[in-house]
């Protein structure tokens, strides 16, 4: 690190993202400041990945709900034999101090590769800005779109009880019809005595409108008994899912990390954990004078990343009972070709054996064409914002 900087690392946003660089940084004995226009504030959405994607640095009472093995209805049921973790946010942030850094409550106007400058003139400089800033806006990009209703985990016990889950609920019971983009159910307990119920849809194209999803919500919980009193906590969902990996050649510019950086995985919607998992290479990079965001991405990791994107444009172009057949053909798939779709950043033959053995399993033979997209290409772009 050089002497002429203020300061080793400044870490532009301070979500799980930017909490845990800032966090590693200072483990490493680097110096940190780190900028958000509301460093305090805890994070808003309840976030959730599988047990054994969480760093070894990250003590495991971070957990606030654990799920051993959860169950997917496809055409049939599966109980997907991968220990599921629902996290607490205040303990996840506890466990990520930054009590060494510099923070500054402000909102950087202008991030460059060695200097920030915040709107209200303050400026940083740095050896490394880490971007963490999270996503940009939606427009019409792929989107993932949720909405979430929290249930007291006693009125809920009779759909989804204690120790159970619902990873992904393919079941026709939300009321969509036929010719509507597909949905699916999403229901955990989180572990503060209730279960949260999220009707989620990924890859329209501008995603879907948060009424659509209640709507479709409320039908699942009303079809196991469940009625609502309409005073019941909710949560919104509403992101893009193909925030792409910056570029190769990315000298003198921030490094964009997390979401902000390709780490939102296009499939699932998620990007937390595997942050989290990445921090210690950006560290190790910075420290040892690599470029990090080679380190970051290697030629593996961008062709996974590629695969996945082809996998968003998929999920995009379906109906529901296509999804059904899909998701019953994957999840029939070995537990490694499971994890290189939904965890492994950089497991590229992994990912390409699973995503052709999905497509030639997935049944009736013609649907196959939809999913490589050779036909309905563009299936629900009309009608995406329902
Ligand atoms: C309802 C919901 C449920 C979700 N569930 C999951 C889940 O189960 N698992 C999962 O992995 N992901 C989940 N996600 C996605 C999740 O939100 C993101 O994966 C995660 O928040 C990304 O973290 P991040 O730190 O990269 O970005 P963010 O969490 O978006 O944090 C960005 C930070 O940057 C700050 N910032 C923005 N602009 C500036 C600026 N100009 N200057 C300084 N600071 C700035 C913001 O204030 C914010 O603190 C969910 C999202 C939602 C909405």
């Amino acid at each position: 690190m050089t002497n002429t900087n203020e300061v080793d690392v400044c870490v532009v946003g301070l979500g799980p993202t930017g909490q845990a660089v800032a966090h590693r940084a200072l483990s490493a004995g680097l110096t940190v400041t780190a900028i958000d226009p509301r460093p305090d504030r805890l994070w808003g959405p309840t976030y959730s990945c599988w047990i054994d994607e969480l760093p070894g640095w990250l003590p495991r009472r971070v957990i606030a709900s654990r799920i051993d093995k959860p169950t997917v209805h496809a055409n049939a049921e599966h109980r997907i034999d991968r220990p599921y973790a629902v996290l607490s946010k205040p303990l996840l942030r506890a466990a990520m101090p930054i009590d060494g850094a510099t923070v500054i409550a402000g909102r950087a106007a202008r991030v460059e590769g060695h200097l920030v400058e915040t709107a209200d003139g303050r400026t940083v400089r740095a050896a490394a800005v880490i971007d963490a800033r999270g996503l940009p806006p939606t427009q019409n990009r792929p989107a993932a779109s949720a909405h979430g209703i929290f249930v007291d985990a006693d009125r809920a016990a009779g759909f989804v009880g204690a120790g159970e889950g619902l990873l992904l609920d393919w079941r026709d019971e939300n009321g969509a019809g036929p010719d509507e983009p597909p949905s699916f159910l999403y229901a955990v307990p989180i572990g503060d005595g209730t279960v949260i119920f999220e009707e989620t849809s990924l890859g329209l194209h501008g995603g879907m409108s948060q009424k659509e999803l209640r709507r479709r919500t409320v039908n699942r919980l009303a079809a196991h008994g469940i009625a609502l009193t309409g005073d019941e906590p909710s949560e919104a969902a509403h992101y893009p899912l193909d925030q792409a990996p910056p570029r190769r050649r990315h000298r003198n510019q921030p490094i964009p990390f997390g979401s902000r950086g390709g780490m939102m995985h296009p499939c699932t919607g998620y990007s937390v954990a595997d942050s989290l998992a990445l921090a210690d290479t950006l560290i190790d990079a910075l420290q040892t004078g690599d470029d990090a965001v080679r380190k970051l991405w290697t030629t593996n990791a961008r062709l996974v990343y590629w695969m996945r994107m082809r996998g968003l444009n998929g999920l995009g172009r379906l109906t529901t009972p296509q999804s059904r057949a899909m998701f019953e053909s994957f999840f029939t798939a070995s537990p490694r070709g499971q994890a290189a779709l939904l965890s492994q950043h950089d497991d590229a033959i992994g990912l390409a054996a699973v995503l052709v053995s999905t497509v030639a399993h997935t049944w009736p033979f013609h649907w196959r064409f939809d999913l490589v997209g050779w036909t309905n290409r563009h299936r629900w772009d009309q009608s995406a914002r329902l």
